[in-house]
């Protein structure tokens, strides 16, 4: 999910560069190298009460012969527009409506985007409203009037604008937590299951999932919904053609695809084999988040070093146990079963997690400040500008850097260490996405 976009739109010298200044304060203006955004127009982050959007000055609006844009501005200005969730139009107070201004306006009222309309460089609050008065004539309604170099009145404007930025919170939440029960054969998948389901009083029918790879079951703890998708139903009914070994990773892929939280299965008998490995590289490429289940806990004989061995095999033989929770259980006994659901809704939690520009900077500042980032042999150094979180399952950073090649791997696992030890994300996969700022 990308940041909106509010496009700052007038013709030159109306303050729209102090404008968009004091909309982000220090942050430097970064280029977007993403797909169907052009790399000629700069984004700045800015935010106001909890939103957060990105302001892109389209540049000044040079008329020909006063009557028409040029054609090259004129496009970019519309590309701009067409990315936007809303428009901030600024003109001049001082000079009042010039002919330029109404052609710009007569053009932004046939675009779909909503535009106010700021009335820059009024100062003085009595004369502003006069100032600001002059502009209903352009027939986009209320005139603001603001001083973007004091920042008098942008508070009004930025009230208002909110009515057309989405809050990330407004998107409709589901709050059923679908999770994946994956895991080779034999490990106790469908006993897992019968577990979660059998403790429950009242049994949910099992309803069909979207595909006949997997058998969906609903079930319902305090509350809470949880979409059992279990692939292991199917392959049962499989078995005089394919042996009880037949094992479709492709249909645990699916399963996986389709997942918040994957319960990825271990038989703790077997320990940690190559096919584990597999369904767990899908996990991470997924973006999945994960808890791993160690099952089978009651048949394996234990002293007081087994856990810390079992511990030890994980952490050698899957990649992610430093960010995934584990629990060692036993379908059959019940022991521990339902401690699962606690580590899925953390996990879900941490999946759907987003965390503001500024706590994100901080943790950038002070990671550098503890470790710069490495001089290459040219002795130019790499730089962090700033990183913001621009999506969330799997929850993902976006870092603006001067040259993102400059980074080596251990300098970027450095960063994604401290986000982690920073911030939590238990459970959750993270993405960083180093961005060259051109
Ligand atoms: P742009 O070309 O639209 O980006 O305009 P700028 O932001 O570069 O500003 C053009 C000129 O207007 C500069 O000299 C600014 O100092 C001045 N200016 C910008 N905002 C204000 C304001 O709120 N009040 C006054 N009095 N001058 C301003
Ligand atoms: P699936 O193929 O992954 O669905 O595995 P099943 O649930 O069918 O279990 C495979 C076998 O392991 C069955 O014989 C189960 O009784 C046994 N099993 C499953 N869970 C446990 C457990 O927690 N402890 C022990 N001792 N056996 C288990």
């Amino acid at each position: 999910m990308a940041l909106p976009i509010v496009a700052i739109i007038g013709r030159p010298n109306v303050g729209k560069s102090t404008l968009v200044n004091r909309l982000a304060g220090e942050q430097t203006a970064i280029v977007h190298d993403e797909p169907g955004v052009t790399r000629d127009r700069t984004y700045r982050p800015a935010f106001w009460r909890d939103r957060e959007f990105l302001v892109v000055d389209t540049g000044g609006l040079v008329f020909n012969d006063d009557t028409e844009f040029l054609p090259l501005i004129r496009q970019q200005a519309l590309t701009a527009l067409s990315e936007a969730c809303a428009a901030i139009f600024v003109v001049d107070g001082q000079s009042g409506p010039i002919p330029a201004d109404e052609e710009i306006a007569e053009w932004l009222r046939q675009q779909p985007v909503p535009v106010l309309l700021a009335v820059n460089k009024c100062e003085s609050p009595e004369q502003g409203v006069i100032q600001a008065a002059e502009f209903w004539s352009l027939g986009l309604g209320e005139p603001y009037p603001i001083s973007a170099i004091h920042g008098s009145g942008t508070g009004e404007i930025l009230d208002e604008l909110l009515n057309y930025i989405p809050a990330v919170e407004d998107v409709p939440e589901n709050n059923e937590i679908k999770v994946a029960i994956v895991g080779r054969p034999n490990v106790g998948k469908s006993s897992l299951l019968n577990a979660f389901v059998g403790a429950e009083r009242a049994i949910v029918s099992p309803i069909s999932g979207t595909t006949r790879d997997s058998i969906d079951t609903l079930i319902e703890r305090d509350g809470k919904s949880y979409r059992l998708i279990d692939t292991a139903g199917i392959r049962k009914k499989k078995h005089i053609e394919y042996g009880t070994e037949f094992f479709s990773i492709n249909r645990a892929f699916k399963a996986i695809r389709r997942a918040d939280v994957v319960l990825m299965v271990i038989d703790a008998l077997d320990g940690v084999t190559e096919q584990d490995q597999k369904l767990a590289g899908r996990i991470i490429e997924e973006g999945r988040a994960c808890v791993i289940v160690v099952n089978k806990w009651d048949a394996v004989e234990k002293d007081s070093y087994t856990i810390y061995d079992y511990e030890k095999n994980l952490e050698q033989r899957l990649h992610f146990t430093e960010w995934a929770d584990t629990i060692f259980v036993s379908a059959q006994t019940g022991q521990r079963v339902e401690k699962i659901l606690e580590f899925v809704n953390q996990a879900a939690e941490s999946h759907k997690r987003r965390v503001s520009t500024s706590v994100i900077n901080e943790v950038l500042t002070d990671a550098v400040s503890w470790h710069s980032p490495p001089a290459t042999r040219g002795g130019r150094q790499g730089k962090i500008y700033y990183g913001t979180q621009v999506s969330t399952q799997p929850p993902t950073i976006a870092l603006f850097v001067n040259e993102a090649k400059r980074f080596n791997d251990n300098y970027r696992r450095y960063i994604e260490r401290q986000f982690r030890q920073q911030l939590g994300f238990k459970g959750t996969p993270i993405r960083l996405l180093w961005r060259s700022k051109k």
